[in-house]
């Protein structure tokens, strides 16, 4: 990663380098106010109170997302779901080990707890099975998962001080290489509205510059009033990290807290690797503490 300030505006961030293998990233298009939008959106100006605690919405850049503010994870409750895949397979057993089977399974647990479940879709999917890249391109992040552990460990640690023993990165990157068979995103989508999960239609191009590590407890990036202040042509992806706790805990066993650990370390994963998946080098990062 390279690590830049820009001085005009005291903004601190990081770009993915390496680690960014895919292509959405800051165009020529969008220069003009690239420094002003890492300095505020990276800076928690549209971070806004929420009222959940786990991740159960996508965090995905887009606007069109309707109802109250909530937190933010890699496909929303999907990041839930890998979790578990990647470290103790709780919801393997409850099915026939698909992701789908497990999802269901997961879904069905959450909401007889009375836990907010959500995810998305895309007003134009443009021939993707859900409009959900964390969702439709589960096989290549796993993969990625497998290929670059231990940048995704050094990442976790660098930037976040993460404790991961050497037990728990070996269990997460072993079951991210095994895993051969994967449902379509549309099962996954589809799973969730039959179990009366929050589904968004996004709307638009990614136009994303900029994704935000969020550590802020209980707030979360308001897109509508970024969306106000810089138009359609600037958007950032929001995770909030503060939540996966939280969400990580809801999937494992009651008090156990070497469990829940172990998938908070899993969930940093699956969503690091979604950015490496999605985004391309120049893409920026900000630690909003
Ligand atoms: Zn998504």
């Amino acid at each position: 990663m390279a690590t830049a300030t820009d001085e005009t505006q005291q903004s601190a961030f990081i770009e993915l380098g390496a680690i960014g293998t895919g292509a959405i990233q800051a165009g020529v298009s969008q220069q003009a106010r690239l420094e002003e939008f890492t300095a505020r959106v990276g800076g928690g100006e549209f971070h806004r109170p929420t009222a959940v605690t786990l991740p159960c919405t996508c965090i995905d850049g887009r606007f069109g997302a309707s109802g109250e503010l909530v937190p933010n994870a890699a496909g929303g409750s999907e990041s839930l779901m890998v979790a578990d895949d990647l470290t103790t397979k709780r919801y393997a057993q409850a099915d026939d080990g698909s992701t789908c089977g497990q999802f269901r399974a997961m879904l069905a647990d959450l909401k007889a707890a009375e836990r907010a479940v959500g995810g998305h879709t895309a007003a134009d999917c443009h021939g993707a099975p859900s409009g959900c890249g964390a969702n439709d391109k589960l096989p290549a992040i796993y993969a990625y998962v497998a290929a670059n552990g231990d940048t995704l460990r050094e990442v976790a640690i660098s930037l976040l001080a993460y404790e991961i023993d050497d037990e728990t990165h070996g269990l997460i990157v072993k079951n991210a290489a095994e895993r051969t068979e994967f449902s379509g995103g549309d099962e996954l989508l589809s799973a969730l509205q039959e179990n009366d999960g929050r589904v968004d239609v996004l709307e638009g191009e990614h136009t994303e510059v900029l994704a935000v590590i969020n550590r802020r407890p209980g707030t979360t990036l308001d897109r509508d009033a970024v969306r106000a202040a810089f138009g359609d042509e600037y958007e950032a992806f929001n995770v909030d990290e503060w939540a996966f706790l939280e969400g990580a805990k809801a999937v494992s066993e009651p008090g156990y807290d070497a469990e829940a650990h172990k998938k908070r370390v899993a969930m940093f994963y699956y969503n690091l690797a979604t950015a490496g998946v999605l985004c391309g080098p120049g893409m920026r990062v900000t630690v909003l503490a």
